[in-house]
């Protein structure tokens, strides 16, 4: 009986997520009890555990230079992975000097990066085309919002046996994310290994978001929901789900705080002249601010996010 402590009774599918579904569409993602947790390691670094693993790091990695120094500003503060997009989903098509993705040539600088400093990767891949390239140059897939249910992408990143971080679409149900969960846990399950998949709430499409720039509302309460439901570790990312920098602080604060098992954050060093997304992005002194404040939080509540 999956989810042992959550009541279970509607009988009408729709966002709510029945007793059919945990039997049928999501047994393997379903918890089989009250206490029932996934722990994985990736790198080293253990997911679902005591600890809530940080990772950061710039939008797009824009350059050797700018992935270099942020992977080290960033361990110095704490960080736990060095995220970054090479191959970037830009919500139009014409790039740019100032709108480019770096592609194969930021997966070397990513290398680089992690050869500096050991910090392992994070980064996305948006095409099957590109599974192996992305996942010979990194530690852990991330799956992002637009592809939570790009089912045939979903498959083939489950056969790689990787870890994948699936964040949530931002338009996404509770439903929608873990049945998506699903695909990659039943390829993993088919290789006959653990299922390494981490969920990342990065905000939903809300009415009113309190200001013009923030197009997405993070969703606390999809942290204990989950948790109800899922023995996959749930993190959260307040940057893109916030949109703006000012707020990050207390949205990761309050991530901790509501049971996260991980965070990730955008962090550059001069956010101002960030090639994507200035507004949300801390600088390394921020992010140094805020892993500190972070650090009290997580003790308050049994955790920690010292490695
Ligand atoms: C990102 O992490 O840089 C990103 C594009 O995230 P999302 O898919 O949540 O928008
Ligand atoms: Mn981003």
């Amino acid at each position: 009986m999956a989810g042992a402590n959550m009541t279970v009774d509607n009988k009408f599918p729709g966002k709510d997520i029945t007793q059919d579904d945990i039997d049928g569409k999501i047994p393997l993602v379903a918890k089989k009890s009250a206490d029932h947790r996934t722990k994985f390691e990736c790198a080293g670094i253990e997911f679902g555990g005591a600890l809530v693993p940080v990772m950061a790091g710039p939008n797009t990695v824009e350059s050797e230079e700018l992935i270099v120094k942020t992977a080290k500003g960033i361990k110095a503060a704490g960080a736990h992975f060095l995220r970054g997009g090479a191959f970037k989903p830009l919500t139009f098509p014409y790039r740019s000097p100032k709108f480019f993705e770096p592609r194969e040539d930021g997966l070397k600088w990513l290398q680089v990066a992690k050869q500096e400093t050991g910090l392992p990767i994070v980064t996305e891949v948006m095409e099957i085309s590109k599974i192996d390239i992305v996942a010979q140059n990194c530690d852990m897939l991330q799956i992002g919002t637009r592809n939570m249910q790009n089912y045939p992408l979903l498959t083939e990143v489950g056969k790689t046996g990787m870890p994948v971080m699936l964040k949530r679409g931002y338009g996404a149900s509770l439903r929608d994310w873990l049945m998506a969960a699903e695909y990659i846990a039943l390829e993993h399950d088919r290789l006959g290994q653990q299922q390494k998949i981490l969920l990342c709430e990065r905000g939903i499409v809300a009415n009113h978001t309190h200001r013009a720039t923030s197009r997405f509302l993070l969703d606390l309460q999809v942290i204990p929901a989950a948790q109800e439901i899922t023995h996959l570790p749930i993190m959260s990312d307040p940057s893109h789900a916030t949109f703006w920098q000012p707020w990050v602080k207390s949205m990761m604060l309050a991530s901790i705080a509501a049971g996260a098992d991980g965070l990730m954050l955008e962090v550059h060093p001069d956010p101002v002249n960030a090639a994507v997304d200035p507004l949300q992005c801390s600088s390394l002194e921020q992010f140094d601010d805020i892993m500190k404040a972070c650090r009290p939080v997580a003790q308050a509540v049994g955790r920690t996010v010292d490695a």
